[in-house]
């Protein structure tokens, strides 16, 4: 294991090297753990650099209070503008494969947790639960396994992959429920503007991708977690009528040309668990030509409840904290925010 040395934009940036399977796997594992999910708002939570933090007073950049972003964990966001409610990644069940352990066990069978969905999300018919759509930024469990099951209750639009298309006809969402997008895309989502941003997936230490594979066609109903392949990657933009503007990653790692000319006033960024992809934050806040706000995602355990305080290992959080401290002094104008669960952010 090593420490990440201090670097200029332009020399190559280390990240840290985890021992054993989680790393290998390109996904995070954890440790501690407490507070209950709330679906009411708390205010202050998010922090700079340290995740649970308290946010430092008078350096958020001014919202406009238009939209509220929740973090779900992983990289998964419930966004709730006036009129609209839009998920990312949503994944709540966290159901154990023995990542943290360092035992990962592909073969572990998938399961929704309804009530845990219930509670974070609202239940189905609530006035709270409502969801009109779903982003799905790849088709890997721990983006795209209660999906399904959410679309089906919510009745809602799941944007995803011709992948995300097949896998969700196959687990029983309604074709009309289904919007395949592939990068370029840019369309009205309620009262948002949702713009399709091609991207990709990280990789393993070796450069290998976990569980790679599309699906072109209807396969038999996945049920254990390797069934769900990667699927290609994308992210989304949303927009908002006053111009402002999120780029929500999910795959801890980006295509810098095709975010090259977006106008993005936050970005949130996986963290990833391996140092393979060159440059991380260096070619990021590049093409983005410096955004005021990065939120550091997919850096919790997601195997663990969906309770405050987020739960990851030293590693863990020595990762987060030199990606923060590398942003910091590459973008010195750009706010590095380390989210609690369910913490309402002012994003758009
Ligand atoms: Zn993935
Ligand atoms: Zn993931």
């Amino acid at each position: 294991m090593t420490t990440p040395a201090p670097s200029k934009r332009g020399l190559s940036r280390r990240t840290l090297m985890t021992g054993a399977g989680t790393a290998a796997l390109g996904v995070l594992g954890g440790v501690t753990g407490a507070r209950a999910f709330g679906a009411a708002p708390r205010t202050g939570a998010a922090g700079s650099g340290t995740p649970g933090a308290a946010t430092p007073a008078g350096t958020s950049p001014a919202p406009t209070g238009f939209a509220s972003f929740a973090w779900l964990g992983t990289s998964g966001w419930r966004v709730r503008t006036p009129t609209t409610t839009v998920l990312v990644d949503p994944y709540v069940t966290r159901f154990d494969t023995g990542l943290a352990a360092g035992a990962f066990t592909p073969t572990t069978r998938l399961r929704v947790d309804t009530a845990a969905l219930d509670d974070a999300l609202g239940a189905p018919r609530s006035a709270d639960g409502v969801v009109d759509a779903i982003l799905v930024t790849h088709t890997h469990w721990d983006h795209f396994a209660d999906v399904p099951h959410l679309a089906r209750t919510r009745g809602a639009t799941v944007f995803s992959t011709l992948t995300g298309y097949h896998l969700a006809l196959a687990m029983g969402v309604p074709q009309k429920q289904l919007a395949v997008v592939r990068g370029g895309e840019e369309m009205h989502l309620g009262d948002l503007v949702l713009r399709v941003v091609p991207s990709l997936h990280s990789r393993t230490a070796t450069g290998a991708l976990l569980f790679p594979g599309v699906r072109t066609q209807v396969p038999a109903r996945p049920r254990t977690v390797a069934d769900l392949p990667e699927g290609d990657t994308l992210s989304f933009l949303l927009r908002s009528p006053q111009g402002r503007s999120v780029l929500l990653l999910g795959g801890s790692d980006y295509d810098d040309q095709a975010l090259r000319g977006l106008r993005v006033d936050t970005v949130a960024l996986p963290v990833p668990s391996t140092e393979v992809t060159a440059d991380y934050a260096g070619r990021l806040l590049t093409a983005l030509d410096d955004p005021a706000q990065v939120v550091l995602v997919h850096w919790d355990d997601f195997e663990s409840p969906l309770t405050n305080p987020p739960r990851a290992d030293d590693a863990t959080r020595a990762r987060v904290t030199a990606l923060t401290e590398q942003i910091e002094r590459l973008s010195p104008r750009t706010r590095v925010v380390v989210p609690e669960y369910g913490t309402p952010l002012d994003l758009l």
